[in-house]
């Protein structure tokens, strides 16, 4: 069966927001690590934590992803930025891990005019300030769309960043189908060339989550504007393609679309209906 969730706000508690998914017949969830544009975190208490565990365990949710703020640049070179990026990714990682999130996914971030190599650098750095090698949880990097200076939207890159981490043992992948279509991967007429790609570049096994999104902007576009699935340039049955492809199908799928709960919830709906579920 398919592993299914969508983008979720947790302001209203954990457990509430597990109870949601659960509504909405989905069977996991993505959520911020913390406030998406700020610094903050709420420590939720022990009892919701544990009414959390209960609902994931009882209706076998398939793996939970976190994903660290937008604001996040572990490419850059200016002290504050880079202070701040290293203490949420070193924090949120055990944080997420503690949660028992099984993914953390984050933007590896954009070099702004230091170059890529420079860039690159930087990320592995953070990283390596974070990633212990005795967590349980595995931390994502997401292709991007490429746009500006930003670092993650070609796989070479990823793997460079991978390659100079202590534990890429820890380090995964999250294909953003939005993202990888912008930055010119072509999964509309091609999905077998770009994973035959991914498979010489990073290694299949590597992938750990797809964000299933549509995207409005042209492939190769190199800019990152998500649609409801259907209703943009990758359209309805390419991304069906990506949900039944026997090399992601058992994987954990996001929707990051631009829609509520509700409409998140006819949209896994509509993907069931179509896939025979
Ligand atoms: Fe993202
Ligand atoms: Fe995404
Ligand atoms: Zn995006």
């Amino acid at each position: 069966m398919l592993t299914i969730g969508a983008h979720m706000s947790i302001a209203k508690g954990l457990a509430r927001t597990a109870e949601n998914v659960v509504a909405m017949e989905a069977n996991t969830m993505q959520i911020f690590s913390r406030n998406p544009r700020g610094s903050n975190f709420k420590v939720p208490e022990e009892r919701e934590v544990e009414h959390f565990q209960r609902i994931r365990r009882e209706h076998g949710f398939g793996p939970l992803l976190a994903h660290a703020p937008y604001t996040l640049n572990l490419a850059s070179n200016q002290d504050r930025v880079y202070e701040f990026a290293c203490t949420v990714i070193r924090e949120d990682v055990a944080r997420m891990d503690q949660l028992g999130m099984e993914l953390l996914v984050f933007h590896p971030g954009s070099h702004t005019g230091i170059g890529e190599k420079a860039g690159i650098r930087n990320i592995a750095a953070g990283l390596n300030q974070a990633v212990t090698g005795a967590e349980n949880i595995q931390v994502l990097l997401e292709t991007m769309s490429g746009k500006g200076t930003e670092i993650g939207w070609r796989f070479e890159q990823l793997r460079e960043i991978r390659e100079q981490t202590e534990h890429p043992e820890k380090i995964g992948i999250c294909l953003d189908t939005c993202h990888l279509f912008a930055a010119g991967y072509d999964i509309v007429r091609d999905l077998d060339g770009v994973l035959e790609e991914f498979d010489r570049v990073l290694g299949l096994p590597l992938l750990r989550a797809i964000h299933l999104n549509d995207s409005l902007m042209p492939l190769g576009s190199r800019k990152d504007r998500h649609a409801v699935i259907g209703g943009g340039q990758i359209g309805l049955e390419p991304l069906l393609a990506v949900l039944r492809h026997p090399a992601l199908r058992e994987l954990p799928f996001f929707l990051e679309t631009p829609r509520d709960d509700a409409g998140h919830r006819e949209e896994i709906r509509m993907l069931r209906e179509e896939l025979g579920e």
